[in-house]
């Protein structure tokens, strides 16, 4: 079960995106320096189908991709949802982003397409800092992965 904490429309975490990102809770990574301890929790409201096209719905026309921001508590789901986005609304793109270091064998990247992964370790940095650990991958129509974490560091 996903559990959304908050959401809002971004411009920083996927280059060249307006962004409606959705910030998941239970996140069961726990990784030292999180930036965000409390979505470590069990809080906020469960996200179902309902809620998804209830958000798309509302902010369709200001955003042009959808970031889930968490859910590796249950990667199933959010690859059920994207695949949903994918089916029902065309011209929005999807994206996830991740803290486990590897793509998770329980989704499908054809549904998304934008992939970020990796823990945050401290000593590496974000993903703006040239020396981090976390990869943005963008899924091109062939399914083939491109690292456009380089897109981050010019800015
Ligand atoms: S994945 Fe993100 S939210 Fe989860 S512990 Fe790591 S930094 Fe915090």
């Amino acid at each position: 079960m996903l559990k959304y904490f908050n959401y809002d429309i971004v411009f920083q975490e996927i280059p060249n995106e307006v962004t409606l990102a959705v910030n998941f809770s239970l996140c069961p990574n726990h990784c030292e320096g999180c930036h965000s301890p409390w979505l470590w929790q069990d809080r906020g409201e469960e996200f179902d189908l309902q809620t998804l096209d209830n958000l798309i719905r509302t902010y369709h026309s200001n955003f042009t991709c959808f970031a889930f921001m968490g859910g590796d508590n249950d990667p199933e789901a959010v690859n059920k949802m994207a695949e949903y986005i994918k089916e029902n609304y065309e011209n929005i793109k999807t994206a996830w982003y991740s803290g486990k270091d590897e793509i998770s064998d329980k989704i499908e990247i054809k549904n998304f397409d934008y992939i970020k992964i990796g823990s945050y370790k401290k000593e590496f940095g974000s993903l703006k800092d040239k020396t981090t650990n976390q990869i943005l991958w963008k899924i091109n129509g062939d399914l083939s992965k491109e690292d456009i974490t380089y897109l981050f560091q010019k800015r």
